[in-house]
């Protein structure tokens, strides 16, 4: 399976640097990351899914700023941080600090992650990312293997439909100005289906969809039955996937 990881190359640096540029301003809820601060109670309730996460070992692939592992950490959970944005990484480790959260934030791709600590986590997230890399697949084959036998995959994105189109990106980056225009590209949108053949080609089962339904008026946010924007996939890697002869 390591042959087909993208280990050196699946790194988009103006992405990265997108997100760097607002580092500072990562942990204000009225700032440009809003829609995520918004959303990150209800991540947080879907990814408890997998039972509680006091003890747990949990990666956090793409962690930004880390609203989510410190989320999960002050949960009890042992949390490991992997982004690309170095400034990001500090403003996460500076926050962890202050709230007394410990997280184990590192600058290091997944598929390398994947390499070093293959079977280690109990539970592995990775949202609102893999619409900004280039090879998502990629991605997706390693957080099936930094999952556990038994362990939960859990993954967020943006649906490729006219509505996501719409809503993610007319709506927000250009109406309502929600998030700086060019944060997301339509073509990398990824679809239900191409997420869970990706997951399945890298050994996980699919446990659940959810669409996720943000309200930005009211800021009012909820699971829904509709994937059509934002979703969220709940995969779990089989019990035996280590046990091949
Ligand atoms: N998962 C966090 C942050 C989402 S923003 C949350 O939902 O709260 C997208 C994040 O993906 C940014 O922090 C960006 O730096 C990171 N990112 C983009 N490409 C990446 C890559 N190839 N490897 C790791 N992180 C990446």
């Amino acid at each position: 399976m390591s042959e087909s990881l993208n280990v050196a190359g699946n790194v988009d640096a103006a992405e990265v640097a997108r997100f760097q540029s607002a580092a500072s301003r990562w942990w204000d809820p009225e700032g440009e990351m809003r829609p995520l601060h918004d959303l990150n109670p209800v991540r947080l309730g879907y990814v408890e899914r997998a039972g509680s996460l006091a003890g747990r070992t949990v990666v956090d692939v793409g962690c930004g700023g880390g609203l989510l592992s410190e989320a999960m950490a002050r949960k009890g959970a042992r949390v490991v941080g992997l982004d690309m944005a170095d400034d990001l990484l500090r403003v996460a480790q500076l926050h962890a600090l202050e709230s007394g959260v410990s997280v184990d934030y590192r600058h290091e791709p997944a598929e390398q992650h994947a390499l070093d600590h293959a079977g280690l986590y109990d539970v592995v997230t990775c949202m609102e990312m893999l619409e900004h890399v280039p090879d998502p697949g990629s991605v997706v084959r390693a957080l099936a293997m930094l999952a556990k036998p038994g362990g939960h995959v859990f993954v967020s994105t943006l649906n490729r439909t006219p509505r996501a189109y719409v809503m993610a990106i007319l709506g927000a980056e250009y109406v309502l100005r929600l998030l700086p225009a060019g944060t997301h590209t339509y073509e990398k949108f990824i679809k239900p289906s191409e997420l869970a053949a990706w997951a399945r080609d890298a050994g996980l089962v699919e446990a659940d969809i959810a669409g996720l339904h943000y309200d930005p008026f009211t800021r009012a946010t909820r699971l829904t039955d509709d994937a059509a924007v934002n979703y969220l996939m709940h995969f779990r890697k089989p019990d035996t996937a280590g046990a091949k002869t």
